[in-house]
């Protein structure tokens, strides 16, 4: 199977079945009309020239859009590499070059940032999506579906052909691109499907950008099984509640900060979300208390998964039975849980060698469904693929049972007084604080201690607490020597475009002098 055949398979099962519903554009259309728009889009790209193996950049927010162009992609070979529309346009520019991109798919909103971005890069070609902008010398979207042919490809497509070249954004250096194959997408849809038990019964919602795993990573599986796909284009607290109430969504795939934000959404019991029965979660862990209050609210399954986009992207996830974690361990409602890939999860020391349960370590993975590289970065593949195994770069906790916890990303440690200190730990505990939205810990130079420990705090709206009160919380909660020395309170977080919080930039004032970032 290759992806594009996915999309055929469901569409002679379900031919008339509503396939997507896109609410910003106010557009439906079945698993028939879907496939027939792929295959026109397809042999439109290929009349332009656009063939087998050439790359094509995407610049778009969610949109019926974005699943066409992947799977007219699919059908014919061509490699997508999706943009983070966050990205500046040297950023962008930047990609295009490094990807060898030869056409570029972008919508109106973003036409001034691509004009910028493709200054000194010699014959790629434009699409624009919507068309309400009259833009010289760019083919247009739905000019050229309207006068392709609508028969299906014939390109025979291998699975381990490359589908797509995701740029991780990284918080340090320049972006890399991921390569995923046909493949290695499919197997992780395929555990996808078994986990959370999609059925073509499932209303899934798509909030999670589709140029990250998150999104792009349920749109495969709800495509596979035929469920019902609504899409939104971009996040909005009140109308993610709505939208799950008023398409009668079954399941989808948030990330943290939209759980918490939705949370705090008021008279959150005018609505309603019986149909609602799994929310999965990832890219960052959620507090105990907030998951609580968020399992009371959603009155819905939630699981945790842990990745990343060189994983494609999961590697474990939480128990489905939160019952049984309240019963036995509220500690098991953080844990980010078992592997559940094909292949095996291990947490080892700096030799690579296996530690022991309950110590911290290195996370690597074994699996056929990671990666196949960088693309065009020999030396960084080698450095994170060593021997077959992914070297994640997060350390994480493996307790008795086989449930890992993720507690930091390696690099992130702080040395105090000899101990060592993973930030994500003392976060979790600041933001179990009802009033306190998010925070970032770092280390800052200390003459007696080497470095002490300093908190950025953004509190909820309205809501506010004393420094000493935020300390004195940590004391109780953690080995002293883990407590803050120092809170800051901001209005918001540094984070770089794929919303990855920029520690280096929190941290630089205080290093400066020493040299370190
Ligand atoms: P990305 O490649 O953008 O998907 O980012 C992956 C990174 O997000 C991982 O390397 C982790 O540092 C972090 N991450 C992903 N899932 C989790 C999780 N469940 N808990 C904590 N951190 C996570």
């Amino acid at each position: 199977m290759n992806i594009g055949q996915t999309l055929i398979s469901t569409c002679l099962r379900y031919p008339k079945k509503i396939a997507i519903i896109d609410t910003a554009q106010n557009i439906k259309m079945t698993y028939m009309q879907l496939n027939e728009r792929v295959n026109r889009l397809g042999n439109a790209l290929e009349a332009m020239g656009i063939g087998r193996g050439d790359r094509i950049a995407i610049l778009l927010k969610n949109c019926f859009q974005y699943i066409e162009i992947s799977y007219a992609a699919a059908k014919i070979g061509v490699i997508v590499v999706p943009l983070n529309f966050r990205l500046n346009d040297k950023e962008i520019h930047f990609i295009l070059k490094d990807s060898g991109s030869k056409l570029f798919l972008v919508s109106a909103e973003y036409m001034d940032v691509a004009e910028k971005s493709l200054n000194n890069t010699d014959g790629i070609k434009t699409i624009l999506i919507n068309e309400e902008n009259n833009f010289d010398n760019i083919h247009k979207y739905e000019e050229l579906i309207r006068n392709a042919s609508s028969a299906e490809p014939r390109v025979k497509i291998n699975e381990n052909e490359f589908f797509g070249i995701m740029y991780t954004s990284g918080t340090t250096g320049l972006p890399k691109g991921v390569i995923h194959t046909h493949r290695s997408l499919l197997e992780i849809a395929t555990r996808f499907i078994i986990e959370c038990k999609i059925h073509d019964n499932d209303n899934t919602l798509i909030v999670s950008p589709l140029f990250h795993l998150s999104g792009f990573g349920t749109l495969l599986p709800s495509i596979i099984m035929g469920t019902k796909i609504t899409i939104m284009r971009t996040y909005e607290p009140e109308m993610f509640l709505k939208t799950i109430q008023d398409f009668e969504i079954t399941f989808s795939l948030p990330v943290p900060t939209m759980i918490n934000k939705a949370l705090d959404v008021e008279n959150l019991n005018k609505f309603n979300f019986t149909n609602l029965r799994l929310l999965m979660y990832g890219g960052s862990s959620i507090s105990a208390q907030a998951l609580t209050k968020a399992i009371e609210v959603f009155q819905c399954d939630f699981l945790q998964g842990y990745g990343l986009t060189e994983g494609t992207p999961l590697l474990t996830l939480s128990p489905k039975d939160h019952d049984y974690a309240f019963k036995h361990d509220n500690k098991l409602l953080e844990a980010a849980g078992r592997s559940v890939i094909l292949g095996e999860v291990k947490v080892v020391n700096d030799n690579g060698d296996e530690v022991a349960v309950g110590e911290p370590g290195e996370i690597i993975a074994q699996t056929p469904q990671i990666m196949q590289g960088y693309w065009n970065r020999d030396e960084e593949t080698q450095k994170t693929l060593k021997n077959n195994w992914l070297y994640t770069g997060d350390v994480g906790i493996r307790d008795e049972h086989e449930y890992i916890y993720i507690v930091d990303r390696k690099k992130d440690m702080i040395i105090s007084g000899g101990e060592n200190i993973y930030p994500a730990e003392v976060e979790k505990i600041i933001e179990r604080l009802p009033e306190i939205l998010e925070t970032a810990v770092i280390g800052v130079p200390d003459k007696e201690w080497g470095e002490q420990l300093k908190a950025f705090v953004v509190f909820k709206k309205g809501k506010t607490l004393t420094q000493k009160e935020i300390i004195e919380y940590c004391k109780n909660n953690l080995a002293s020597y883990k407590k803050p020395s120092s809170v800051e309170f901001i209005s918001e977080l540094p984070r770089n475009a794929g919303g990855k919080i920029l520690k280096n930039k929190l941290r630089e004032p205080y290093w400066e002098k020493e040299g370190r970032q």
